[in-house]
């Protein structure tokens, strides 16, 4: 097993021109393998060869400190021993460094496109691995199916020293954050978002300016991050997916994640520095 949680450096790739043994990560039903305290297991691809783990599949996705790094998913009938446990990837957010949340990131959702396309969606028939793309094929019509990524947008909206902040009915208590939603087919990022606020909080905003993204597993979402300004109108939560929202004061915020979590807390962040600057 390796432990080498520091100065991971990734380079993701679909291919391995390589013959240098593997690191695998490995993962079943969309969670890692991991000791019992929630650190994430890399094993060496001989020291699997001794346990009595076997895999259905594995996928490679580029490579970790120069050497090709897979992910292996574990068989049903496959039982961890005792030391181990499988975990969430959701639980091990702002536990893992960044360069491991992208291999996480990766695994799930390569593994999920292979186990989703196995049979192809025009005829039926059983598709195949493409031999120089990441992607599946079926002999119908060449259809080729890629990972699919579901683009989002996610956005701070703010009023001076307030920013708004909205409850989803399925946040834990009294936990807030910014809006967010997905890209409907045809709409830009910057109409998504007019169209999410104001279905979502009822209110129009102004000078949309982009911040950063973030690659969101769960399943399959690119947040596309952006600040915006109030422009008009009264807050009133949709009642459906948001329960409650309104401005808060930025010395006075409720409970909103953090930026070593998701980019919801990096966006909160840099517009509580720039306020304090
Ligand atoms: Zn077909």
């Amino acid at each position: 097993m390796i432990s080498i949680y520091d100065n991971l450096v990734f380079t993701p790739e679909n291919f391995d021109t390589t013959s240098e043994s593997s690191i695998n990560i490995i993962l079943r039903n969309q969670e890692f393998l991991t000791s019992k305290t929630s650190e994430i297991l890399l094993f060496e691809e001989d020291d699997l060869k001794w346990t009595e783990m076997s895999f259905s599949n594995k996928h490679f996705l580029g490579y970790l400190n120069q050497r090709p790094c897979y992910v292996s998913v574990l068989d049903d009938s496959s039982r961890p021993s005792d030391e181990m446990m499988l975990s969430p990837l959701r639980n091990l957010l702002g536990r893992i460094p960044d360069s491991l949340f992208v291999i996480c990131s990766r695994s799930l959702q390569i593994s999920e496109w292979y186990a989703a396309n196995q049979f192809c969606g025009y005829c039926g028939k059983k598709t195949s691995m493409h031999d120089t793309e990441r992607a599946m094929v079926c002999s119908c019509n060449n259809v080729m199916v890629y990972p699919r990524i579901s683009p989002c947008i996610i956005v701070l909206v703010t009023k001076g020293e307030e920013l708004l902040l909205a409850h989803n009915k399925n946040f834990p208590g009294d936990f807030y954050s910014t809006l967010a939603g997905f890209i409907e087919p045809g709409e830009t990022a910057e109409s998504a978002i007019e169209r999410e606020v104001f279905e979502e909080v009822n209110i129009n905003v102004t000078n949309i300016q982009y911040f950063g993204s973030q690659s969101w597993p769960f399943p399959s979402q690119l947040m596309l991050g952006y600040h915006a300004e109030y422009l008009d109108g009264e807050v009133k939560p949709d009642g459906e997916e948001i329960d409650k929202a309104g401005w808060f004061h930025y010395d006075n915020l409720p409970q909103v994640p953090t930026g070593n979590i998701s980019i919801s807390g990096q966006l909160i962040e840099s517009y509580l520095e720039k306020l304090k600057s």
